[in-house]
């Protein structure tokens, strides 16, 4: 039996349907009585064109498939409607005839200004003392619980590793590998040379051997090789932990724009990003898992760290986050697609790089209109050009704070780093 007739009988308060079936066969239903009258008009309109014709007997199914064809605007029609206000502004602006008026109204939207706001961004990370693990996808996982996240790529030859934690679990991480893996840890990449992501170095690089080191001309020139893993970074970062006397700094460095590997049977790409929240950033692309580890450049849980005296500038964060996007791929309609691996914070996929971009390119161009008015540092802080995004990103306190993160991007506006490019 198909569905060939479809009826409404509703007012403000309550509303029926009638279904009726080619063999005449009927049925009664109700709609929510909340402004059952819109309602009917929007069962008609969205409900309707996809019910008719359809079996009667099956009505699960098409209280599935409907919600799918009309995917585009799953908001309430509350939300639609709210539009009708909310962009009224430029026309608003238009109609005032005074240019200075006109740009008050534009600016008091693009300037919201409020009382500093408490961090409230969402941080996932486990501070139980455990090491989690967690597949992210393909032979990608990532361990949480010890400072910054940790990735790990297993299969045949060994493990990959991209970054270590800050090394205070750092048995605990070697004994969640070897769970994930029978073989030894061969490579261990640093996205950055910040403690947090470096501190288990010098552990798991003893828990591991790199056979690729033994009898080469590499065995030669340090002591040790081949018989622990092979720490691998831009040169920077190296350069940054020797500075730093950081422990087991990375040995095995490149200055190239692309440095590449096969492993496990995997494509696995590092790029160095040029000044974003130093001079010494990589990503890392496994490339069959589709998993993209961004270090500090990303993270689900603070505005960007970026070190200006370490050549850390915002441009370079907005070109490396525009570099990781360049390289996604999504799922239409659904979470998925290429995943990343933030430094800190909870593994997403391209939709959470888009918005952290979007942010960082509107809060730069609101601190460059600043600038061009000759605002000082004081001034661009008091004009709260981050507030609309503090409740997610900002920190009133910690190591680093909004404060801190608009200085940042003033003082790299006002003066972009001029070294650190390493070519
Ligand atoms: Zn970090």
């Amino acid at each position: 039996m198909k569905i060939s007739r479809l009826e409404t009988f509703a007012d403000q308060y309550v509303g029926f349907v009638r279904v009726t079936g080619d063999d005449g066969c009927e049925g009664w239903g109700q709609m929510s009585p909340y402004n059952a009258d819109i309602t009917a008009q929007i069962f008609h309109r969205q409900i309707a064109p996809y019910a008719l014709g359809q079996s009667a007997l099956d009505i699960e199914g098409l209280v599935d498939l409907i919600p799918r064809r009309e995917h585009k605007f799953p908001g309430s029609h509350l939300v639609r409607a709210l539009g009708g206000v909310d962009t009224v502004y430029p026309d608003l602006g238009n109609g005032l005839g005074d240019a200075a008026a006109a740009e008050r109204v534009a600016n008091a939207r693009l300037m919201p200004s409020g009382p500093p706001v408490v961090s409230r961004a969402p941080d996932p990370t486990p501070r139980d003392g455990e090491i989690h693990t967690w597949r992210v996808s393909g032979d990608v996982y990532l361990l949480t619980g010890d400072g910054a996240n940790i990735a790990v790529q297993v299969g045949p030859q060994g493990a990959f590793i991209v970054d270590a934690g800050s090394g205070k679990l750092a048995d605990k991480v070697v004994a969640a590998i070897a769970r994930l893996s029978a073989k030894p840890v061969q490579f261990i990449v640093n996205t950055t040379f910040r403690p947090d992501h470096t501190g288990g170095n010098a552990k798991l690089q003893t828990a591991g051997a790199d056979p690729s080191l033994t009898g080469t001309f590499f065995s030669m020139q340090f002591q040790g090789a081949g018989r622990a893993a092979t720490i691998i970074s831009q040169l920077n970062t190296q350069v940054r932990m020797i500075d730093q006397k950081l422990p087991a700094p990375p040995s095995d460095t490149f200055v190239s724009d692309r440095r590449r590997k096969y492993y496990n049977g995997e494509a696995v790409e590092i790029f160095p990003m040029r000044n974003a929240t130093t001079d010494g950033d990589s990503i890392v692309h496994f490339r069959r898992a589709d998993v993209i580890v961004t270090g500090d450049i990303f993270t689900t849980t603070e505005y960007p760290h970026i070190d200006t005296k370490l050549g850390g500038s915002v441009q370079g964060e907005i070109d490396a986050l525009n570099f990781i996007l360049d390289r996604t791929v999504y799922v239409h309609d659904e979470d998925g697609g290429t995943m990343i691996v933030p430094g800190h914070g909870r593994v997403t996929d391209e939709w959470d790089v888009a918005d952290y971009r979007d942010m960082l390119v509107i809060v730069r161009d609101r601190v460059q209109a600043l600038l061009k008015t000759g605002a000082t540092l004081q001034q661009v802080l008091a004009a709260r050009p981050t507030a609309d995004y503090d409740v997610r990103y900002g920190a009133t306190s910690g190591p680093w704070t909004t404060d801190m993160f608009v200085e940042a991007v003033y003082t790299s506006l006002k003066t972009p780093p001029t070294t650190g490019r390493v070519k």
